[in-house]
């Protein structure tokens, strides 16, 4: 069997790994050994998997897709690893835009854009220096390196916010987390990087220096407030962290049909993109969270929330490829204040609510003739089980990712 798994990240935006270390990490699954991060979760309660069911499914795994957040930056070097790396499965690349929408109930918030970047000429050559790799390269760049910068610009201004309110909660503004030391500790991680890029990479400017929460993570690290990343989400700057910064207007960021109607009108010579809506059940979860804190029901709730976040897609329909109706519900669930059910039961209704919703965009897809997508999502933390490759609910099989690929 052939599983496909098209949504990852890497540290060149906010995974754990770089590019390299993730393929490699990828080509150890598949040859039947279990390699970090995901040694540390088998035998945790909250890690619904077997070693052996995971070690199966990543066996078969034999497409990738890395999209990193506004930002072109993985692409040369994904494709330089799937291409060194013995074993490596085939990877494909593109990006995770941000835009943002607006929803009855919850407000103005963002809603993900996946845009897979896919060679016009097929499948990517073993050389980098390929004419056919060179060109398409240096079009991504062209054509969709401006939208990717404006939105990196959004994304950076956003996270300099969050270190002012980390500076001034955790360190009574005494400037230990300024804009400039965030902006240099991600410059150097970033040329860290590309020690294992070719010089066209060279030519993208500073804006593509991606800042974001690891960056400020190393400072609150620097300082002796935390161990490790896994210790700064969960005491910092995580949903329940004490420096918890819940940016609630997605200023800055394109509507979600201006992004698109923008990109629509791209068509490249040696490129050609698939766009798609990533992971809707997260808006619908949105969505809901804040119907249930207005009293209504639970179950009412979900499928209003389901019927305005249809009504969006349905909207922009005519300017998208797919919807991505395979996505692993793994996140804990945040217990709305009146509710007296225990964390474990909710996690499991979570679970049931969102496989339903998933099937119902299933069926929206089909619906309006569009492709159906999917992936884990997977940043490959080592502190936190996320899920990783494999996990849960996500039958990958079921999806036309490979139809998707097809040039
Ligand atoms: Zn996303
Ligand atoms: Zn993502």
């Amino acid at each position: 069997m052939n599983y496909a798994d098209i949504h990852m990240h890497t540290s060149l935006s906010d995974g754990a790994l770089t590019p390299s270390e993730t393929i490699a990490m990828l080509s150890i699954l598949r040859r039947g050994y279990i390699a970090p991060p995901f040694d540390k979760f088998f035998g945790d309660v909250k890690y619904p998997v077997s070693i052996d069911s995971f070690l199966e499914r990543a066996r078969s795994i034999s497409i990738v897709g890395f999209v990193d957040h506004n930002t072109l930056l993985s692409i040369e070097p994904v494709v330089r690893a799937s291409k060194d790396i013995i074993g490596a499965p085939k990877a494909v690349v593109g990006f995770e835009a941000t835009t943002r929408i607006n929803l009855p109930i919850r407000g103005v918030y963002s809603c993900h854009v996946l845009v897979y970047l896919l060679p016009r000429y097929g499948i990517f050559p073993a050389d980098l220096n390929d004419n056919n790799f060179r060109n398409f390269f240096q079009e991504c760049v062209d054509l969709y390196g401006p939208i990717t910068r404006e939105l990196n610009e959004f994304s950076n201004s956003r996270f300099l916010e969050l270190g002012d309110h980390v500076d001034r909660v955790l360190f009574s503004g005494r400037g230990v987390v300024t804009g400039d030391k965030i902006k240099e500790i991600a410059r150097r991680r970033c040329e860290s990087m590309n020690i294992e890029v070719s010089p066209c990479i060279c030519n993208f400017s500073n804006h593509d220096v991606q800042i974001g929460t690891i960056d400020i993570g190393e400072i609150i690290i620097s300082e002796g407030l935390a161990q490790n990343g896994g210790e700064v989400r969960s005491k910092y700057l995580g949903r329940s962290g004490v420096a918890y910064l819940k940016i609630s207007e997605e200023q800055g960021f394109p509507l979600l049909e201006d992004f698109l109607s923008k990109i629509s009108l791209l068509n490249g010579k040696y490129v050609r993109h698939v766009v798609g809506i990533a992971h809707p059940v997260t808006l619908v979860r949105e969505e809901f969270l804040a119907s249930v804190k207005n009293g209504s029901s639970y179950f009412d709730a979900r499928i209003s929330s389901f019927q305005c976040v249809e009504k969006k897609i349905r909207e922009v329909s005519e300017l998208i490829d797919f919807i991505e109706t395979r996505y692993p519900y793994y996140h804990h669930f945040v217990l709305p204040q009146h509710c007296e059910e225990s964390l474990d039961l909710l996690n499991i209704k979570e679970r049931l609510y969102n496989k339903l919703i998933n099937a119902k965009f299933s069926d929206l897809a089909k619906i309006l003739g569009l492709h159906e997508s999917g992936g884990s999502d997977a940043h490959f933390m080592a502190t936190t089980p996320l899920p990783g490759i494999g996990w849960g609910d996500i039958d990958i099989s079921e999806i036309d990712a490979l139809d998707l690929l097809k040039t």
